[in-house]
């Protein structure tokens, strides 16, 4: 068995091609994730239909499969958040909450970070009412066992109108409210959300301050020609862009992450949404994963 130390930080579909492939070529990855969980991202889409070889597939079923795929090859998923890596003797030093620990050669699979609703109102009520993925407003409204209520999704592009579908198949009555005069989104999802009949879309409409009163969460928001009004619905979940998770990990190592998995510092690869951001697909995190498990394990067999 291979005795070099791999860690594939981040466990979404980047990451969990990386560390089976790892597994199958005989080394013993070890796989970080924040949340203890595989899946990242990928959790929160209504339905996966642009995969190869899978029939159309809802994101909670793929993480099953995903978590399936990783029992077969006897990969866990350590819960650790990892908030340094530095270059060390050997290799590479990874410190959090955790402690540090020693690696040979690392995979960083974070993917990308919610960028934040910032209006008044909006941090006090960050994960009691105002969400920034839709799995964790479907959990409350799950708590809550409500149903057929208005829940506000912030957010013009894909993200917002695969949240909404989500919500409306959980039997919720989205909102989206949209800045612009029109949707940024294109293609199949627009369809699906015009002809939704549970979901509105309210354009020009800027959101200015949130707060809570009992069980509704009420947004206040300037709609055209200057005009305020009060939203109310169970919830908000916002969808307005992602950054890249790795620029603040890496910020030290002078890592450019448009230049490729395999970086400038030998044993260091970057897959997935941590180098593609906002426009990542699973496909394409799936083929960093395994692009980066290939290189490591060349390297680290070069090594010897
Ligand atoms: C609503 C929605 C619908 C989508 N639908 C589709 C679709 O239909 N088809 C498709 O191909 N793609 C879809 N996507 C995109 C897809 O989800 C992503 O491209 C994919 O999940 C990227 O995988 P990844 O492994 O690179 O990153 P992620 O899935 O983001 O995984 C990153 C993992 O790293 C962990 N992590 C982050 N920071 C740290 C840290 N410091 N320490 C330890 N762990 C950390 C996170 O907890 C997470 O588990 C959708 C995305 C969204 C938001």
């Amino acid at each position: 068995m291979f005795e070099k130390r791999i860690t594939v930080i981040g466990a979404g579909p980047a990451g969990c091609a990386a560390a089976v492939q790892c597994a199958r070529l005989g080394m013993v990855p070890l796989l970080l994730d924040k949340t203890g969980t595989a899946g990242g991202l990928v959790a929160n889409a209504f339905s996966m239909e642009n995969y190869p070889g899978l029939e159309p597939i809802s994101g909670p079923e793929f993480v099953q499969k995903l978590e399936a795929h990783l029992a077969r090859f006897g990969v866990p998923v350590t819960r650790a958040r990892v908030d340094r890596i530095a270059r060390s003797a050997n290799g590479f030093r990874l410190t959090g909450e955790f402690g540090a620990l020693e690696a040979d050669a690392v995979i960083v699979a974070v993917g990308t970070v919610s960028k934040t609703l910032e209006i008044p109102g909006a941090s006090t009520l960050a994960g009691a009412g105002v969400y920034n993925e839709v799995r964790q407003q479907l959990d409350q409204l799950r708590q809550d066992r409500t149903s057929g209520r208005d829940v506000l999704v912030i957010g013009g592009g894909e993200a917002a109108l695969d949240y909404s579908l989500s919500l409306a198949r959980a039997g919720a009555r989205p909102v989206i409210i949209v800045r612009g005069a029109k949707l940024r989104a294109v293609g199949r999802l627009v369809k699906l959300v015009e002809e939704h009949p549970a979901i509105q879309c309210m354009y020009d409409t800027t959101p200015l301050s949130v707060g809570r009163e009992g069980d509704e969460i009420v947004l206040t928001a300037r709609r055209r020609g200057d005009q305020r009004s009060e939203l109310r619905g169970a919830g908000v979940t916002v969808a307005i862009g992602r950054y890249r998770a790795a620029d603040d990990l890496l910020d030290s190592l002078d890592i450019d992450l448009n230049k490729g998995v395999s970086t400038r510092i030998p044993g260091m690869y970057i897959a997935g949404d941590a180098r593609f951001g906002g426009l990542g697909q699973v496909g394409m995190a799936v083929g960093d994963g395994l692009f980066a498990a290939m290189a490591a394990c060349r390297y680290l067999n070069a090594e010897d």
